[in-house]
């Protein structure tokens, strides 16, 4: 199995499917923060509201990845299901949209990417990019949908302002595991896709 490695930044979390040293570029106001597994949050508040989301031009041709998408987002299972959050999928982006789903290169082998592009006047996340590296994932997972389903759940988590934690660092509703632990978990269990008692009550609290 391949090592997996994340770094966080202020602005920016990468899941990382390779082994290696990582180059993160951080954006202007970032200082890069030694977080917890129980920090609440990984680096930056969301903004309240509906957690709005669309899919940006590449990610069309990708119907694996964006229904997976408005799996983890919706009323079943997804984000809905799990919290108290509201999502509504936009089938045109725009500035006002929360999360921006790109399926893009990433380099450095990662799988997922988060990033807060833009903030508020409050000073609250007000769009992010969910960046997948589709390429990654084939190539590296043994189940393509379930690590897709992981990475979405983990990404989008991020946006929500869960932070990750690793498998050699407890995980905040330990022993049970979450979606928010870093790196390649292609199983398909359920909790691959599921968020912690511990995010969910921040999340919750937070929105
Ligand atoms: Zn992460």
């Amino acid at each position: 199995m391949r090592r997996l490695r994340e770094r966080r930044g202020v602005r920016r979390a990468i899941a990382v499917f390779a082994s290696g040293v990582l180059a993160v570029v951080l954006t202007a106001i970032s200082n890069p923060v030694s977080a917890s597994p129980t920090d609440y949050p990984w680096s930056v508040y969301p903004d309240r509201g509906a957690h709005t989301y669309c899919f940006g031009p590449a990610f069309a041709a990708y119907s694996a990845l964006t229904s997976r998408a408005h799996y983890a987002m919706d009323d079943n299972d997804g984000v809905e299901a799990q919290t108290v959050v509201d999502t509504v999928f936009y089938s045109a982006c725009s500035a006002a949209t929360d999360v921006r789903f790109v399926e893009t290169p990433i380099g450095g082998g990662a799988g997922g990417e988060t990033q807060c592009v833009a903030l508020n006047s409050a000073g609250y996340c007000d769009q992010w990019h969910v960046r997948i590296d589709w390429d990654v994932i084939r190539e590296v997972a043994s189940n393509d949908g379930y690590q897709a389903r992981k990475t979405l759940c983990h990404e989008i988590g991020h946006s929500l302002g869960a932070d990750h934690y690793l498998l050699s660092i407890e995980s905040p509703d330990y022993p049970t595991q979450t979606c928010m632990i870093s790196g390649l978990y292609d199983s398909g269990a359920a909790w691959t896709r599921t968020y912690g008692g511990f995010h969910r009550a921040h999340i919750n609290t937070w929105f």
